[in-house]
Parts: structure tokens; C-alpha cells; sequence
């Protein structure tokens, strides 16, 4: 019996089996470096990722940055020495592209980067910005990462609401762990400030939505239940896993110590805190767990394992 399946017969853990894994990115992977945009790789990152692909363990990494589109950011990852395919790279953009299809939102005012609009321009959503033509009357109005937000973006951002828009947010997140410590996540600063005004409801596209982790799966191919979700922030990552049944694992490289780890209750309480980055690898199934040549043949089933692979 492998040592992953031997804690799960003991009860270790919340998951008969876990054999897929979504990384936060940073404060777990790495730390990035906001004045030279650069990033700093964490201690096992890199030997992880590898290990995982060689054991053909499906991870992808679910950012709450939306900064860059997905594969732009994975090139970037990739060029700090991260073993991440474009698909693997997931960002709050991907999970609203998503969403706002299915929903039928055809037209929406971007409050970010030109990068935050550029996943739903893909899935073929007309994009505005503040001071063109139209910008107040879309179906939706999507917050990002924006650093240069004025009072004109969140001016026209309330007028597009009061016209009926729904707002839709990348992360509601107030701070990220970088190289200079404790960072304000821009876009809960402006959410909050258009929220005070219009008082309308929001829908959280990134962390800690189960949006974003049913996403993830879905990308994964596996259950939600079937994912460890590792991350830095108890009111992220770990409120995220505990909410869908996933498996919380912590990290204590990013916003929240050893200490404050132990601090944490109910459904900020990690199922474990990892000593090394590399202790994930006691956490899953091997691949083949889920076979793909029986994951036909599991979907006709009406009980499904939890590794069997959707597809
Ligand atoms: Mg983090």
C-alpha cells in the first residue's frame, strides 16, 4: 500500500483519494518582486512540478493575479524555471471567460489591464474601457488588476451598474505575499469602493469561489473532491478546499506563519501544514489511479471513484 493510500485509510485526510493538485501561485511557488518584476522560485518548487509531471500527477496552478493572460504568465513562470504548460496556467480572466459565456454576457466594461480582458476577448466577449464609446452600457463589469485605476474607471464602472450591468470581480482578496511582504490586491480596493456606492451583490471569479475550483477540476479532469488544494492564505486556498470537501494543504512561505496556521479554525484549518513543498507528493495517488482506458466506462457508472478521470 503506498503511503498516500495508507493515510487515507487512516484518516488522514477529508478524500478517499486525491490525485490531482491546484497549486496557488504566490506565497507558495514563488515570490515575486513588484519593483523589478521579477520572481523568486520557493524552496521545492520547481523539483515538485517535475516530480509531479514525471509521476503524470495532473496539477495546474489557480492564480487570483490576472494581470497577464494565461499563457503569457506561464511563459513567465517558465522562464523562472517552472515546469507549467500554458493549460496548467489558470487565472480569474479564464474561470469570468467561462462563466460569462455560459451565462450568455456578450459585451463588458473591463476595469484593469489590457492582460485581464484578454481571456474573454478569446472566448469572443467584446471588451470596453473607460472613455470609449459605449463603455457604460454593457451586460457586465469585470474588475482586475489595475494599478492605475482613477475615480473616471470606478465613475463609469457605477454608471454602467446603475444601467442594469452585474459586476463580476477577479479576486476580493485584500492582500498577497511578495518579496517586500504584505501587497494590497488593487482590485478589493476598487470593488470596494464601487460596492459603496452602487451596493450591488458581486460574483467572485478567483479565489475563494468554488467557481474557481470547479474550474480547476473540471481543467484537472477529476472531481473536486479528488483535488488538494495548496495555498498560502486560510482565506483563500485552504476556505476554498474546505468548502468543496477538497483537501487543504498550507504552505508557511506566504502571508501566514507556523503560528498563525494553529491559530486557524473550522473552515480556515488546513488538513495539514507542509514542512517542505515537496511533502504534496505524500498527498496524492500515483497516476494511474484513474486509468484513461476505464474513464470511459467510469462515466457510464453511477458511482464514480474519485479518481476517475472526466473527459
Ligand atoms: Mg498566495
Amino acid at each position: 500500500m503506498s503511503s498516500a493510500v495508507l493515510r487515507s485509510a487512516v484518516g488522514a485526510r477529508a478524500t478517499a483519494a486525491t490525485c490531482a493538485v491546484v497549486f496557488d501561485v504566490d506565497g507558495t511557488l514563488l515570490l515575486s518582486n513588484r519593483s523589478l518584476g521579477s520572481y523568486e522560485l520557493l524552496p521545492g518548487a520547481s523539483e515538485l512540478l517535475g516530480m509531479l509531471r514525471e509521476r503524470r500527477v495532473p496539477f495546474v496552478l489557480l492564480t487570483n493575479g490576472s494581470a497577464y493572460p494565461p499563457a503569457e504568465q506561464a511563459a513567465k513562470l517558465r522562464a523562472a524555471g517552472l515546469p507549467v504548460e500554458d493549460e496548467q496556467m489558470l487565472t480569474p480572466s479564464s474561470i469570468a471567460a467561462d462563466l460569462m459565456r455560459r451565462r450568455g454576457i456578450r459585451r463588458v466594461l473591463v476595469l484593469g489591464l489590457p492582460g485581464v480582458g484578454h481571456a474573454l476577448r478569446a472566448a469572443g466577449i467584446e471588451t470596453l474601457y473607460t472613455g470609449e464609446p459605449g463603455a457604460t452600457e454593457v451586460e457586465c463589469v469585470f474588475v482586475g488588476w489595475h494599478p492605475e485605476c482613477g475615480m473616471k474607471d470606478i465613475e463609469t464602472a457605477c454608471h454602467a451598474i446603475w444601467g442594469g450591468a452585474r459586476l463580476y470581480v477577479a479576486s476580493d482578496v485584500p492582500f498577497f505575499a511578495t518579496k517586500q511582504g504584505r501587497t494590497i490586491g488593487y482590485s478589493f480596493a476598487i470593488t470596494a469602493a464601487i460596492r459603496r456606492l452602487t451596493r450591488v451583490p458581486m460574483t467572485l471569479t478567483g479565489k475563494p469561489s468554488l467557481q474557481a475550483l470547479r474550474f480547476a477540476a473540471r481543467r484537472l479532469g477529476v472531481p473536486v473532491a479528488a483535488v488538494a488544494v495548496v495555498g498560502d492564505d486560510p482565506q483563500v486556498e485552504i476556505l476554498m478546499a474546505r468548502r468543496a470537501g477538497a483537501t487543504a494543504l498550507a504552505v508557511t512561505t506566504g502571508t501566514t506563519s507556523r503560528e498563525e496556521w494553529a491559530r486557524q479554525t473550522d473552515l480556515r484549518r488546513p488538513h495539514h501544514v507542509l514542512n517542505d513543498l515537496r511533502e504534496v507528493l505524500d498527498w496524492v495517488a500515483e497516476a494511474g489511479a484513474a486509468p484513461r482506458a476505464a474513464a470511459s466506462a467510469a462515466l457510464s457508472s453511477t458511482k464514480r471513484k474519485p479518481c476517475d478521470v472526466l473527459e
